[in-house]
């Protein structure tokens, strides 16, 4: 067997352990190991023949509902050497664009229900591919095997585009070793094995959904996705979960708390269930207290970790209860990867000192696809360092490392919120506001108290928050959306001539 070059690699491993074992499931459908790599290896043989030889292993766009058909997509991409792109079906026309503007992919994979949706957008003549007819057909095995050989192991995997401040989305770019490396620490740490079955509720396009398509692949369990329309009730989740046998579920904090107020946890024993893990926000100690006292057996894990790193790179084995007003530690850093703290002036911050919480390891991401301005400010050479090239990712969460050692977060150092599960740049929203019919001037700010995001806006006219939103929903997807407007004929300005949010905030907070 090769060298672990590509995550590729652990597809062709499984094949030889588990073969004809399931891996992924979906409500339509199943797939084996061995059929997944076959048709993988039919969609690779295709995008290679046709690809475009001034794009050679440019990204492609997959652009399909949460499927088992998107899994095996993904798996046809990088065995033809290129990245993938899982983008969310429900975005706006004019925020996809602005993504294909920044790709430039070389091919697009939908299925049949978005296939539509691509004639809104300009893909810059990409070539592109409905499911059904890219994953039949013939494998060329010399052509395929060739061009894996050839691939890095620090060479693109996926790109995840995430909300930009400026309102233009970011992609984050992951090598294959990130995702190697965290497969590998994952299915140790868990004690994954074949006898694994994952509960997935990360959309495809969030990298959560990482832990649960290579933690599967590499240990041989199997992930089960759970469609989306059931994550909408989550009195329903744990009856899916018992009924699907599912060992461990990574789940957004807002999920798990929504379980838990609904009070179902009670009526579910879910004996199976070993590890739930849950990362992408602060889990609140009372609903995280419920879930531990209704299944005391389990394995409780809060996770941390940006898109800018492999999913993860610290975490906490949550090992005792927690009283409503005590921090939930996001712990130490996993393997591979190392967690500093830095004062303003570039200092390692003491015990107990706040500062920037910074990450160094093999799950760096390598960047923001063709950003290369905003890439060298986020990814930059680790100034405690200055003998040799070491870039460090500046997170912008504020933290600090409490007496045992472990890393409490504090809070955000700029205006990316997190808002049920979802990271928002409340810049895209001011961006995306400036852009609506009489809108002199935006300023959008989030009151974490009654957790909702005010849109304040210059206008001549009051406006209704009903006919801006609906205005708003061409650029920005529905969980940007504000829950209140103020509109003001003229913003307070602070000295400097900037918008005065302090002020605003007082005022009507
Ligand atoms: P995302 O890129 O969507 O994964 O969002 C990353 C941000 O979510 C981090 O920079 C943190 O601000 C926040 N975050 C992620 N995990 C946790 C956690 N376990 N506890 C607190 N905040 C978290």
């Amino acid at each position: 067997m090769n060298e672990l070059n590509s995550v590729v690699r652990l597809l062709d491993l499984g094949v030889g352990k588990y073969g004809n074992k399931i891996l992924y499931e979906d409500s339509d459908k199943t797939i084996e190991f061995v059929e997944l790599r076959k048709l993988a290896r039919i969609i690779a043989t295709r995008l290679i023949r046709e690809k475009n030889k001034d794009r050679k292993n440019a990204p492609v766009l997959v652009y399909m509902s949460k499927s088992v058909d998107a899994l095996t997509a993904f798996m046809g991409v990088l065995y033809s050497g290129s990245p993938y792109v899982p983008i969310d079906t429900n975005m706006p026309a004019a925020r996809l664009q602005k993504i294909l503007n920044n790709l430039k992919p070389s091919a697009v994979i939908t299925d049949s229900i978005h296939y539509k949706n691509l004639f809104q957008v300009e893909i810059f003549g990409a070539k592109s591919y409905v499911f059904s007819d890219i994953s039949s057909g013939e494998i060329d095995d010399n052509a395929v095997n060739k061009v894996v050989d050839g691939v890095i192991d620090t060479d693109p995997i996926y790109i995840m585009y995430t909300s930009g401040s400026t309102g233009e989305p970011k992609g984050v770019t992951v090598s294959h070793r990130g995702v190697i490396d965290y497969a590998l620490w994952l299915v140790e740490t868990f004690g994954f094995d074949e006898d694994t079955v994952m509960g997935n509720q990360a959309p495809l396009y969030f990298d959560n959904s990482v832990f649960d398509i290579y933690g599967c692949l590499l240990c041989g369990g199997r992930a089960v996705l759970i469609p989306d329309s059931l994550l909408m009730f989550p009195i329903k989740l744990p009856e899916f979960l018992e009924e699907h046998e599912i060992t461990s579920i990574f789940w957004v904090p807002t999920v798990m708390i929504n379980v838990a107020n609904s009070g179902v946890l009670k009526k579910y024993p879910m004996p199976k269930l070993e590890n739930i893990a849950f990362c992408g926000e602060v889990m609140p100690n009372t609903q995280l207290n419920i879930w531990r006292r209704e299944h005391p057996d389990a394995k409780y894990a809060n996770l941390y970790g940006p898109t800018e790193i492999t999913d993860v790179c610290t975490y906490y084995v949550v090992d005792r209860e927690f009283e409503d007003s005590e921090p939930l530690p996001i712990g130490c850093a996993c393997r591979n990867m190392r967690a500093i703290i830095l004062t303003e002036d570039n200092q390692c911050a003491k015990q107990g000192e706040s500062g920037e919480l910074c990450i160094i390891g093999s799950g760096v991401a390598l960047g923001y696809w063709g950003k290369k301005n905003i890439t060298d400010s986020a990814f930059i050479q680790n100034p405690l360092n200055s003998n040799y090239r070491e870039i460090i990712y500046r997170t912008g969460d504020l933290a600090f490392e409490d007496k045992d050692g472990l890393i409490i977060i504090q809070g955000r150092l700029d205006s990316q919120i997190k808002f049920k599960g979802n990271r928002i740049e409340l810049g895209e929203i001011e961006k995306a506001a400036m852009c609506l019919e009489g809108v002199e001037n935006a300023c959008s700010l989030f009151n974490e108290t009654k957790g909702e995001i005010t849109l304040f806006l210059q206008t001549k006219e009051e406006l209704m928050l009903r006919k801006v939103n609906m205005a708003l929903l061409k650029y920005v997807p529905r969980y940007m959306l504000p829950q209140r407007l103020v509109t003001i004929k003229q913003f307070p300005h602070t000295a400097n001539g900037k918008i005065d949010r302090v002020g605003l905030r007082k005022t009507y907070f």
